[in-house]
C-alpha cells in the first residue's frame, strides 16, 4: 500500500512553489510514480532519456533533489554504492539484495524492537525505526544455479 503521489499531484505542488515544471520534470515524475525498484538518479536518467533524448544528468540529478527537498520522495542509502530515490512516504521497511541490489519495500510491525533504555544508549530520543534486512531476493535465488539458500541477517538501520 505505498503513498506515492501522481503526476498531476507533483505538478500542482511544482507550481504551488513557484517552480517550473517542464516536460522533462513531468518525465521524471512519471519515472519515479511507476517505480517499485528505489532507482538511482542514473537509473532515473536511463528511463527518462529514452523517452526525452535531450535531458541532461543534471537537470536529473537537480529535479530529484528539489522533490527529496519539498519531501515529496526520500533519499535511501544502504550501501549499495548510490543513493537511492524512494516515492513511498509511508515510513517502511526494506529488503536489500546483496546480489543484484534491488531494494523492495517492507509494510510490516516489530513491536519488539526497541532501544534498551539507559547505557550507551541513553538520553536518545527515537523518533522512528527503519529495519534493513540484507539477503538474497526471489529473482536471484530463483536463478542460482546450487540448492544453497542463504537467508542473511537483519539489522538495524538509522
Ligand atoms: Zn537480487
Ligand atoms: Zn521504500
Amino acid at each position: 500500500m505505498a503513498v506515492v503521489k501522481s503526476v498531476d499531484v507533483l505538478t500542482e505542488q511544482f507550481r504551488a512553489k513557484g517552480l517550473k515544471v517542464t516536460p522533462q520534470r513531468q518525465s521524471i515524475f512519471r519515472a519515479l510514480s511507476s517505480s517499485r525498484v528505489h532507482p538511482t538518479a542514473e537509473s532515473v536518467y536511463a528511463a527518462v532519456s529514452s523517452e526525452m533524448p535531450t535531458i541532461s544528468l543534471r537537470t536529473v540529478y537537480q529535479t530529484l533533489n528539489d522533490l527529496a527537498a519539498m519531501g515529496e520522495l526520500s533519499t535511501l542509502d544502504v550501501g549499495t554504492g548510490s543513493t537511492r530515490f524512494d516515492p513511498n512516504l509511508e515510513p517502511h521497511h526494506h529488503l536489500v539484495c546483496d546480489e543484484c541490489g534491488s531494494i523492495e519495500d517492507l509494510h510490516a510491525d516489530f513491536p519488539g524492537v526497541a532501544v534498551p533504555t539507559g547505557g550507551e544508549a541513553g538520553g536518545f530520543e527515537v523518533t522512528g525505526t527503519e529495519i534493513v534486512f540484507r539477503g538474497c531476493c526471489a529473482s536471484c535465488v530463483a536463478g542460482r544455479p546450487s540448492q544453497q539458500h542463504n537467508t542473511g541477517g537483519a539489522r538495524a538501520h538509522g
